[in-house]
């Protein structure tokens, strides 16, 4: 009998302890603390911007998934639905926000309709490369920032995967001057794609499974998407003939995970750090992971498809770093919001520049010197 009480009083939920337990008790009330261990199981749902399996940035959503499920011994348990099959890519911040689902994986600068000041937290043109923007993120205040906006939404931001530096995009005719982006219409989003209206072009957004029938049919004249390793498997190579680089626009992409902020903190804490965890292992691993597909899969494109590899001049960047810069300045000017988070980024930018130059900077220029 004592056992019993002791067993009701401590209402146990961990699997091994019940068992324990239940082992000097009668059969009966072993199958009913093994019941109570069943009910406590959480499911959630994680909705995202990718086609389901999409190499990198889906396969990257399915890692958190499943490092949750493993790393919690199955209590907390989150299926993955890819681009439609549960809600549009484009819905997946709201459907998060109310709680249509616990959990979606995507990038911030697809919110800008929210609040302009969202797309600080993908990646900012001329901004920070990877290694930089986690720097601020998770010791240079971002993260703070990030989550206060967020909050406003109802939602928990985490970030999730970065692409590193992605390439300029893909192009049917060559980009010589400033002049040759006027009147293309071309896939870009983000503040980019707002640095790029400037110049003279159409910037769209369309979810990334539509961009190769969209340059096909010639919905798009050109289209940006991530970096060899992406580009490769969408296969543009097909249906375009130049492959440019840098990518100005997107230096070091960071891509999200959003928690509805109510089923997040229903959890317990060590199932929020779980979840806190788990993404912080997959923001490491998918930039792992792009860095050592990317230069792969550009000696495909190059050898097998003979994609024609193309540098924007130098003029052109100097044009897109100054249109980007006004774009960025003045979004910063909006709200409160976008003036504190664009200030730390900026203070941040200054500083890591200038250790970049001594440091990454100036040590690849030791190792490409002949
Ligand atoms: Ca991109």
């Amino acid at each position: 009998m004592k056992k019993r009480d002791l067993v009701t009083k401590l209402s146990v939920g961990v699997l091994a302890f019940g068992m324990v337990v239940a082992a000097g008790c009668s059969k009966q009330e072993s199958v009913s603390v093994d019941k109570k261990v069943v009910a406590k199981t959480i499911h959630w749902k994680m909705v995202t911007t990718w086609p389901k399996n999409f190499p990198g940035l889906g396969t990257g959503a399915n890692n958190v998934a499943k490092l949750i499920n493993k790393m919690s011994g199955g209590r907390l348990q989150v299926k993955v639905y890819g681009a439609k099959e549960l809600v549009p890519a484009f819905e997946v911040f709201d459907a998060v926000s109310r709680g249509t689902a616990e959990m979606g994986h995507g990038a911030a600068y697809y919110w800008k309709g929210k609040n302009e000041a969202i797309q600080f937290f993908s990646t900012v043109p001329f901004g920070l490369t990877a290694q930089e923007m986690n720097g601020w993120l998770y010791h240079g205040g971002g993260l703070k920032l990030w989550q206060e906006i967020y909050a406003q939404y109802n939602l928990v931001p985490a970030a999730a995967g970065n692409t590193g530096v992605q390439m300029g995009g893909w192009f049917n005719k060559e980009i010589n001057s400033l002049a040759d982006l006027k009147g293309l219409k071309m896939r870009i989003p983000g503040l980019g794609g707002e640095a790029f209206k400037r110049a003279g072009g159409t910037p769209v957004n369309l979810p990334g499974g539509e961009l190769y029938t969209a340059l096909q049919t010639g919905a798009l004249d050109a289209t940006e998407w991530v970096g060899p390793y992406n580009d490769l498997a969408f296969g543009f190579y097909k249906v375009a003939k130049y492959y440019y680089y840098p990518g100005w626009h997107e230096p070091g992409t960071t891509l999200e995970a959003i928690i509805n902020k109510k089923a997040f903190e229903a959890l317990p804490e060590d199932l929020q750090e779980i979840v806190r965890a788990a993404c912080k292992i997959v923001n490491q691993d998918m930039l792992a992971e792009y860095t050592a597909r990317n230069n792969a899969a550009l000696k495909t494109l190059i050898n097998e498809h003979k994609v024609q590899l193309r540098a924007f001049p130098d003029d052109v960047l100097k044009e897109l770093r100054k249109l980007s810069d006004e774009v960025v300045a003045e979004l910063a000017v909006k709200d409160d919001t976008a003036k504190r988070i664009y200030s730390s980024l900026k203070t941040y930018r200054e500083q890591v520049n200038d250790w970049h130059e001594v440091s990454e900077k100036a040590f690849m220029r030791a190792r490409s010197l002949k």
